[in-house]
């Protein structure tokens, strides 16, 4: 099968089946650009298009179609394409849960959870029960799964009111409120820019916000500013002009805190606060932080802003994949790195890059959740990327020593992107040329787009671990791959 049937025959194999009785209330959309549609079928003229990790509520449901709440409008969208909510999550207790391809001890072992890895319960057979998560199923012994409820949020008691410690208000277009104080947490509701909310608690750059029906759940700090709408200061106009290239805009005030996005020098923020030694920014429609020692504090206000679009990939679509994810650690540093961590910082980190430069990014994943490589080529088949990226950090056993960053390609018609992207890499980064070679990986093989895959270094070496965990590597990595593809585009 070729074309669209075997991508629409892909996916809907692949990607998550519907129960058949659906009472779950939303559906998270599990591709880019997925069409809403007047009506429940292909014939039904297009209305907008949703994105891959939206969520939208279900307002009815039509053979395998779905009616979403969308922008405040209705229409439809192929439930074959979207993952409707579940209700039973189950926890892993332990690392290394053996995932096997049949209930019981003879089943061969497919894959492994990782403590506290959610999954979802699809079936029990006596001691064993069937879990599904995203594309791979499989049976794990129930002993070693502790049943994990959709924290239902408390009800606020009167005396949870009165121990408010302020308001924050929504800083993001579209927020998430989630049940507990992590972005793996599941999602409760979502609420708007300006919204603003009482918060009881504050913990790990989050704060525990309360809702309007008595029930409280917690937002990313990152994406809130705390609300001094009662006192009538206006706000600071100071500005912070950075003094470096490729300093990191991170999510909180440490360098524990993720990277966001990177500037470069002579960039200018507003600040919104300080807090240590570090300032809260604006930046976008919200927030980041960034170091004190990276920047000089100015405070006259008639300075232009940061001009962040450089815009050599303009119109481009750029398909990044973070290698590995959820139960798929990938390789293991010798100190202990997860690939599957690494590759998604990178990714991130590079998508802030490319879109500086006005590419569009489409990721295949967004967060430490596993994800098929059928899946992954799948969602770059149905992208409209022009090329597609797969990140990955490499590893070899521990009698050798082994260093540097190669790319790989599959197709010939390839090598000029890999040819490009790695001297982007090593020119920016300056690690070990390891050059480039033809790879036959199924991620390539079964890619329609232009793609390669990029090994950015060994965390099986004690010293190249650590630089590939530093910040500074990782903006050189984005900047180098960047470059790379705006040679190739030229
Ligand atoms: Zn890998």
């Amino acid at each position: 099968m070729k074309g669209w049937m075997s991508i629409v025959f892909i996916l809907a194999c692949l990607l998550w089946l519907i129960p058949t009785a659906v009472h779950a209330d939303s559906v998270k959309v599990q591709v880019d650009n997925l069409n809403v549609r007047s009506g429940p079928d292909l014939s039904h003229s297009v209305l907008g298009k949703v994105q891959k990790d939206e969520t939208h509520s279900i307002v009815d449901q039509k053979d395998d179609w779905i009616k979403i709440k969308w922008d405040n409008k209705t229409g439809w969208i192929a439930d074959w394409l979207v993952n409707v909510k579940q209700e039973e999550t189950v926890k892993s207790k332990v690392d290394y849960l053996r995932v096997r391809g049949k209930s019981g001890m003879d089943g061969e072992v497919q894959d492994y959870l990782m403590k506290d890895e959610e999954v979802t319960k699809l079936d029990q057979k006596g001691d064993w029960v069937l879990i599904d998560q995203n594309t791979a199923s499989g049976w794990v012994h129930k002993s070693y799964l502790s049943t994990y409820s959709k924290e239902q949020p408390k009800e606020t008691s009167e005396s949870e009111l009165s121990k408010s410690l302020g308001k924050v208000k929504v800083a993001a277009a579209v927020l998430n409120v989630r049940s507990k104080a992590t972005s793996n947490s599941s999602i409760l509701t979502q609420v708007k820019k300006e919204d603003s909310f009482e918060y009881s608690e504050e913990k790990q750059g989050w704060y525990k916000i309360s809702l309007d029906n008595n029930k409280t759940g917690w937002v990313a700090g990152w994406l809130v500013t705390k609300d001094n709408s009662s006192s009538a200061t206006p706000q600071s106009q100071s500005k912070v002009t950075l003094q470096y290239n490729a300093t990191n805009l991170r999510s909180g005030p440490s360098t524990n805190h993720k990277v966001i996005s990177s500037a470069d020098k002579g960039d200018q923020f507003s600040v919104i606060s300080k807090e240590g030694s570090w300032y809260r920014v604006s930046y976008k429609d919200s927030s980041a932080y960034v170091a004190g020692w990276t920047v000089k504090e100015s405070k006259s206000s008639n300075i232009k802003s940061a001009s962040v679009s450089k815009g050599n990939l303009q119109g481009k679509t750029i398909v990044l994949d973070a290698g590995h994810g959820g139960f798929d650690p990938g390789a293991i540093g010798r100190n202990g790195t997860y690939e599957k961590t690494l590759t998604l910082q990178t990714a991130q980190d590079l998508k802030s890059t490319l879109e500086q430069n006005g590419a569009s990014v489409v990721m295949t994943r967004t967060n430490d959740s596993y994800l098929s490589l059928s899946a992954r080529a799948a969602i770059s088949n149905a992208s409209s990327g022009d090329v597609f990226i797969s990140v990955h950090y490499n590893s070899v056993p521990a009698s050798n020593s082994a260093t540097g960053i190669n790319t790989y390609f599959y197709n010939d018609s390839t090598r000029s992107l890999a040819s490009n992207v790695q001297s982007g890499l090593i020119n920016s980064t300056g690690l070990r040329d390891r050059g480039i070679a033809n790879g036959n990986f199924h991620i390539l093989r079964n890619n329609q787009k232009p793609s390669v895959l990029v090994e950015l270094g060994f965390i099986s070496d004690v010293n190249e671990e650590k630089t590939v965990n530093s910040s500074s590597f990782q903006s050189k990595a984005s900047q180098g791959i960047t470059n790379g593809l705006i040679n190739y585009f030229k």
